[in-house]
């Protein structure tokens, strides 16, 4: 299958030309030609499946080919709502790329950063809204957006935009857009109060399902060490002595944990940054271009700020710590497989982690290779080898306390540790677009974190 069979009109495949996209990704097959076709759609398909280019492409088609005055006011056609602000980044970079061979105009808005530039390109008119929720209703307040006259709305993310106890804010919008429309609507996962909430938003919705999340692991090579935690930081470097890992994804489960991680790397000159919620959206940006560029080797993040992270070609994740969610395991390793690419993902392995190993080889269906020989090998508890056999109950979480897990976990809902373990601060409000709620589970990680 070719884009050319997509039926898609010229500046369009001369812009992914220019991309240097040669086949559509399978939502992308599935999802553009019933785009085109005006139908409602209910897409299952995570982050790194090509999702984003699966709305975008035909949304720009149809926006294109509506006659208009040049020279009439452009009142808002499309809006796409996406939980984070990196998202609405990429999205909005996402239109730019596909839309560059068009005039179509964009913009996106998100909280967290003085919202002048933002009012300004509102008011110089733009075809396709791509926003945050907070920051949109803030400006919808303000009377700065008026969305009457749109026919396009997608909802991205929506179990993350849920998690993020964005569900009364999305509850807003929908009440204001125009009942004649036609909507999108993406999650990673599809448990029933996402469902509920496609189901008051979509009309009759053609579904398009991608890539299980197990799958996701098979392209992916992967490796364990078992390392004692305290020679984690000794084996790091010691991984990236290897000069063939031009560049580094390290994830690590909290804040504090991350900016450690990046100090002890720049100390033996290693260059490194950390991205996540306590950064500024512009230390942010900086680190996620320097990473891009090359500038920075190693990026250091958590799970809730490397999500929404875009990166072509990344060779190597590192799970300097194990996610206790097995499936946030294949998110994170997922990221170096992006679009057919192939990668590598280095996990360290504590003794405590030996559970979540046991969780995460039981999910991807293969036991992860153990590397043998390396200089800190596990001496701290029992053998090395996990055994998901040994396992009793043979239920995901068999062997782990349940009491260590907050209700949002016991769904099996990946972006539920996400959320745990961002602490919120004070500068940090829900309204920024990014950030959540705190919680009682949040409030005892901060104090973990
Ligand atoms: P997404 O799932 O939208 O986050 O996209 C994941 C990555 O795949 C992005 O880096 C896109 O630029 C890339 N991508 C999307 N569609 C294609 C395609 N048809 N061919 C090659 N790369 C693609």
């Amino acid at each position: 299958m070719s884009f050319e069979k997509l039926n898609l009109i010229e500046p369009i495949l001369k812009a992914l030309q220019t991309e240097g996209y040669t086949h559509p990704t399978p939502i992308q097959a599935q999802s553009i030609p019933l785009v085109l076709d005006g139908r409602d759609l209910l897409g299952c398909a995570q982050t790194g499946t090509g999702k984003t280019a699966a709305f975008a492409i035909p949304i720009i088609q149809l926006l294109h080919e509506e006659h208009r005055n040049p020279k009439a006011p452009r009142p808002i056609k499309c809006l796409i709502l996406t939980p984070t602000r990196e998202l609405a980044i990429q999205i909005g970079e996402s239109f730019s790329a596909y839309g560059r061979n068009t005039s179509l105009r964009h913009t996106v808005i998100f909280g967290g950063v003085n919202q002048h530039s933002q009012v300004q390109a509102l008011k110089a008119g733009v075809d396709v809204l791509i926003a945050t929720p907070g920051r949109l209703l803030d400006l919808m307040n303000q009377r700065y957006i008026d969305l009457r006259h749109l026919s396009l709305f997608v909802l991205d993310e929506a179990d993350r935009m849920l998690d993020m106890g964005f569900i009364h804010d999305v509850k807003k919008v929908i009440a204001v857009l125009p009942a004649k429309r036609q909507s999108l609507f993406f999650s990673a996962t599809m448990p029933p109060d996402v469902a509920k909430l496609a189901d008051t938003i979509l009309r009759t919705p053609a579904k398009v399902e991608v890539t299980p999340v197990s799958s996701t692991a098979e392209k992916v090579e992967q490796a364990v060490y078992f390392v004692d935690k305290p020679d984690k930081k000794a084996l790091l470097q010691h991984v990236l002595e290897d000069e063939s890992i031009a560049s580094a994804l390290v994830f690590t489960r909290t804040k504090h944990g991350a900016d450690k991680v990046v100090k002890d790397l720049v100390k033996v000159g290693i260059k490194a940054e950390a991205i996540h919620g306590n950064k500024s959206q512009n230390a942010r940006q900086r680190a996620l271009t320097n990473f891009k560029s090359g500038e920075t080797r190693v990026l250091v993040a958590t799970d809730i700020a490397a999500r929404g992270i875009d990166i072509d070609e990344l060779s190597h994740v590192i799970n300097y710590e194990l996610p206790n969610i097995p499936e946030t395991y294949v998110h994170r390793i997922g990221r170096t497989g992006r679009a057919g690419a192939s990668g590598k993902a280095l996990s360290f392995c504590d003794a405590e982690e030996k559970e979540f190993l046991r969780d995460i080889n039981k999910l991807i269906g293969l036991k992860v290779p153990v590397v043998e020989n390396h200089p800190y090998p596990l001496i701290g508890n029992g053998t090395p080898s996990p055994e998901p056999e040994r396992r009793q109950g043979g239920g995901r979480s068999g062997g782990r306390p349940q009491g260590n897990r907050p209700a949002g976990d016991r769904r099996g809902n990946p972006h539920a540790t996400d959320r745990r373990n961002e602490s919120r601060s004070p500068g940090n409000d829900r309204r920024q677009g990014d950030n959540r709620r705190p919680t009682a589970s949040a409030t005892r990680d901060k104090r973990r974190d």
